[in-house]
């Protein structure tokens, strides 16, 4: 196990150690130090047997921040440095029935501990030490080999822990995508028969998990997993479960990137259902603006049928923006649809004029005074004119429009 990790944490070992507390480094950072997870990508959650209080006292000293919102669920964050660190009191969580809220229930085993956790492959523990040679893994459902075996299963009975947390039934598909895991059986029926526990998910977990999977190398087998047991109609209501598989071959190939994989995941809504499903699914305001607008796009795309001339290419950087086109573009490539000499246009076009700004060179003000007239419905009219004229020719001088305006209107009064 990574010294380097050790020897970061060297001096919290340390001051537990002086107070006679157990410290764990637990759950995915002890997995993700099996598969060699560089660094810089760790997540560093401790355990330990002291209370919320106690960790608070002891982190003080050697913190340069520490905050302690966590406090009732046992959890004290803090920072040394650059890196956040959240050390939580070991715990025993038990669940009511009809709600995702777990009460804590403080105790000091570790191993119950991990018995609480979703997976095996997550439910590890590394007693640390200032030694790689004397830390102590703790792992008592397996999880190192199953990581080995590339196995997702659960620590205890999968139905038990379906029906306290089905969150983690998303989390499984997760799971399986990103290590490439196949799935235990019993933990697969055990989703299939608790699917219904899935609604008292709140949709903005299930948006979350929904957006992990996506940036997975390979998401196409947690997609299959959310099929198989059910669990789709709860994830992406709109994306029709029987395009699922041709979904997974176009995210599998394509970069990983959260932007492009959702607006391709969402390109399989059909475009009367997006927008709705993007308020379901409560992505923020930006985000579900960026997603609708390439699609808009991609739409463009695919409902003509003629080569794209600059005009056209103008028009539809105008309908979704400058910023979308780069999205559009990859968008495209991964779909596989003909993209009609856009991307060569755009490209070509985009050399020699600004197309971040496609407005006309005057505004309203302007044209009300060089036509002499009042605010109202002529000065829309002629801003349009305007419009189109940038579309058709390009850029366009201010003297330019002024004598066009002119000639227009001034020769009819
Ligand atoms: P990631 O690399 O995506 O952060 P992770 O395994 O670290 O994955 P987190 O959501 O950060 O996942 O949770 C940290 C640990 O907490 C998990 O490894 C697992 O041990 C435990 N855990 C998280 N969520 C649950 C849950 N819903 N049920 C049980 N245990 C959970
Ligand atoms: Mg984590």
């Amino acid at each position: 196990m990574s010294q380097v990790v050790l020897d970061e944490i060297a001096p919290l070992t340390d001051a537990f150690q002086d107070a006679g507390k157990a410290l764990y480094l637990v759950g995915g950072i002890v997995r993700d130090l099996y598969l060699d997870v560089p660094i810089e990508a760790l997540d560093f959650d401790l355990t330990t047997d002291a209370l919320p209080l106690e960790i608070k006292e002891l982190v003080q000293p050697l913190a340069d921040a520490v905050w302690a919102q966590g406090e009732r669920f046992g959890t004290i964050g803090c920072r040394v440095g650059d890196r956040p660190y959240e050390i939580t009191t070991h715990r025993a969580e038990s669940y009511g029935d009809g709600s995702r809220k777990p009460e804590v229930v403080f105790g000091d085993e570790i191993v119950l501990d991990l018995s609480r956790r979703d997976f095996t492959i997550n439910a590890m523990a590394l007693r640390v030490a200032r030694n790689a040679a004397d830390a102590e893994l703790i792992d008592p459902f397996g999880g190192a080999e199953h990581l080995e075996q590339r196995l997702l299963r659960t620590p205890m009975d999968p139905e038990a822990s379906f029906q306290d947390d089905p969150l983690r039934i998303l989390r499984a598909a997760r799971f399986i995508a990103r290590y490439d895991l196949a799935v235990d059986e019993d933990l697969r029926t055990a989703a299939k028969k608790l699917i219904d526990r899935m609604r008292i998910v709140s949709i903005e977990r299930v948006r979350d998990e929904f957006d992990k999977l996506l940036v997975a190398p390979e998401p196409s087998a947690g997609l299959a997993f959310l099929e198989d047991v059910g669990a789709w109609l709860y994830v992406v209501e709109s994306i029709p479960s029987n395009e699922l598989v041709q979904l997974g071959v176009e995210l599998n190939r394509s970069a990983v990137d959260v932007d492009l994989r959702r607006a391709v995941a969402f390109s399989h809504c059909s475009p009367a259902s997006r927008a709705v499903q993007l308020e379901t699914l409560r992505y923020s305001n930006v985000e579900a603006r960026s997603i609708r607008l390439v699609l808009a796009g991609l739409d463009l795309v695919r409902d003509g049928s003629e080569a794209f001339d600059e005009q056209t290419v103008r028009r539809l950087v105008d309908r979704i923006g400058y910023g979308s086109l780069p999205l559009l573009l990859d968008v495209i490539a991964v779909l596989g649809v003909d993209d009609r000499g856009l991307g060569m246009r755009f490209r070509e076009l985009d050399k020699i004029e600004d197309l971040s700004d496609l407005s006309p060179e005057l505004d309203g003000e302007s044209v009300m005074e060089i036509l002499g007239i009042e605010a109202g419905p002529e000065v829309g009219a002629a801003l349009g004119v305007l419009r189109q004229r940038r579309f058709e020719q390009g850029p366009i001088s201010r003297e330019d429009e002024v004598a066009h305006l002119l000639e227009r209107y001034k020769k009819n009064r």
